[in-house]
């Protein structure tokens, strides 16, 4: 498969069809809109064109590199190199048993995460860091985040090690440079932090699209998906607390996942306290007094003139793990590929909950 330019591909859209040309421009722009600047104007048209339904890909093999994958492609061919392993999960969840694992994979122009469900997380056991990938047939899903994501299927191979390959990447780095509370500067995008988790709040749950997980407004007396409409709806949450570690506090909101392992609960469990909120109070009491290592992003409260943290990784910790931090001040070396990452996470997380984060102390 060739990449079709811009051009080629609203033609491929006019051709197969019924759409005007206005009504090809203005879903373009919704579309663009929707993915707040994520996108370019031409993957906003291929990302119209593939729901449509329309074939933009021949059934050669596309050979790409990472900075071009698109979501809705498939039967991929990408050569990279595999930058992160991360641990195979096993989950039971509403009685599907089993077993998820993942790793980052680079090349000169970017990164992706590549996820291996059940049988095929086997395979990670035998990739290591610094391994030269070749994948064949994968797809190009969109995960939850809306980050893009390298899946299998059964046709799907992948050779480690090709013999006469070689590819190109940067590190992936994932740490954030270390702040002591008073030191987070407004101009930090990302830190970690320890503390001590001193106020938890109450859970607070809003509405999400049924079908695609992004928030969902009333209107009417419905609720409305800027893709969907008119939608039922599913429920996500948040949460709130202070930390502290000495010399000074900071609100830090938990996200769903980040909720749930910040709680230690499952989804279903969480979901449970909507309905029984006093049974909440047990777990936020024993929240209390944790002493927790975070990976955030800094967001700047304008309404209150303060900083705030939005946690992206969370575990218990001992005061004992927090080395002496020399020079805190410089900021040490963030790795532009996870920082970018990072970013549009939370760019996407962001739109998804817009003006929830001044309600939360109510
Ligand atoms: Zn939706």
């Amino acid at each position: 498969m060739m990449q079709l330019s811009y051009e080629q591909v609203v033609g491929k859209i006019k051709e197969n069809s019924a759409l005007s040309n206005e009504q090809i421009d203005s879903s373009i722009n919704a579309k663009l809109k929707q993915f707040a600047g994520l996108v370019s104007r031409e993957g906003a048209a291929h990302i119209l064109a593939n729901e449509l339904g329309i074939k933009l890909a021949t059934q050669d093999i596309a050979k790409l590199k990472i900075k071009d994958i698109m979501v809705g492609m498939q039967n991929l061919e990408v050569l990279t190199k595999v930058l992160a392993v991360f641990p195979v999960r096993q989950f039971n969840s509403n009685g599907r048993q089993g077993q998820v694992g993942s790793a980052v994979l680079g090349d000169e122009t970017g990164t992706i995460r590549a996820v291996f469900w059940n049988e095929q997380a086997n395979k990670l056991e035998f990739l290591s860091k610094g391994d030269v990938l070749k994948l064949k047939g994968v797809y190009v899903k969109e995960n939850r985040n809306s980050t893009l994501e390298l899946h299998f299927n059964n046709r799907s191979m992948m050779v480690a090690n090709p013999p006469g390959e070689s590819v190109e990447a940067q590190e992936f780095r994932r740490e954030n440079p270390r702040r002591r509370i008073n030191e987070i500067k407004d101009d930090d995008r990302f830190v970690e932090v320890y503390g001590t988790v001193t106020d938890v709040y109450d859970l607070r749950f809003y509405e999400v699209c049924g079908r695609c997980g992004k928030r969902a407004k009333p209107q009417d007396a419905q609720f409305v998906c800027p893709e969907h409409g008119a939608v039922s709806v599913n429920y996500s949450y948040v949460l709130n607390l202070f930390l502290d570690d000495g010399t000074a506090s900071v609100r830090t909101v938990f996200f769903r996942q980040n909720a749930e392992a910040f709680l230690n609960k499952t989804s279903e469990e969480i979901l449970a306290f909507r309905e029984a909120p006093e049974a909440f109070e047990q777990l936020k009491n024993d929240s209390l007094g944790r002493f927790i290592r975070i990976n955030a992003r800094v967001n700047k409260n304008e309404m209150f003139n303060r900083v705030e943290l939005i946690a992206n990784e969370v575990e218990d910790a001992k005061p004992a793990d927090v080395q002496p931090v020399l020079n805190s001040s410089q900021p040490s070396a963030v790795d532009g590929q996870a920082n970018a990452e990072n970013a549009q996470q939370a760019a996407v997380e962001e739109n998804k909950i817009e003006d929830s984060s001044e309600e939360q102390l109510k």
